[in-house]
């Protein structure tokens, strides 16, 4: 349908305001408010409120925004999807990590160029902390990637919103972090 169609839908229906879902997507946003995020309503009741611990925002927008609000949709929609194929990818590398670790450490440098997130190295760390110290030619390729990819990660567009001291507190804390967990 094309966008003024739509606009004229919703203003015959006397429809002035309409709202768009907002979470953050994180490692820990489950999927069902992944599933939420960026969508489009008529009513703050077209949504659910499932109080689970993901953040939920509803944004009103004027109804003529719609197509920059269809557009913000869709960009949300691919930031979805990546982290969705981001822990998939990360899942697969640490089940690998044992039997084919070349393969696992592909897997791993692709999921992190996605996004990197500590608790998620944390728990990595914790599950393989025995065979990592047996092989610290892996613990030192596993800490080189991340901590690359880490970097990357605060070059990034939605990292520059933060404060400079800020970002690169949170940035030099991250990197002593892998350093310790992947020695
Ligand atoms: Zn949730």
């Amino acid at each position: 349908m094309l966008d003024w169609l739509r606009i004229l839908w919703h203003l015959a229906r006397g429809r002035r305001t309409l709202w768009q879902y907002y979470t953050n997507v994180t490692w820990r946003t489950c999927e069902r408010c992944l599933a939420w995020h960026g969508r489009i309503g008529a009513s703050p009741r077209a949504f659910p409120n499932p109080n689970d611990g993901c953040e939920r925002k509803l944004l009103a927008f004027p109804v003529w925004e719609l197509p920059t609000y269809r557009e913000k949709a869709r960009l949300m929609r691919r930031r979805v999807e990546e982290e969705l194929e981001r822990r998939r990818l990360f899942q697969e590398a640490k089940q690998m990590l044992a039997k084919a670790p070349e393969q696992a450490l592909e897997l791993f440098d692709r999921a992190a160029a996605v996004d990197v997130y500590i608790p998620e190295l944390e728990q990595l760390a914790r599950e393989h902390g025995e065979s990592l110290a047996g092989a610290p030619e892996l613990s030192a390729r596993l800490r080189e990637i991340f901590l690359r990819r880490w970097s990357e990660k605060f070059a990034k567009a939605r990292y520059e919103r933060l404060p400079e001291r800020m970002r690169l507190a949170r940035e030099k804390w991250g990197e002593n972090r892998i350093k310790e967990l992947f020695p």
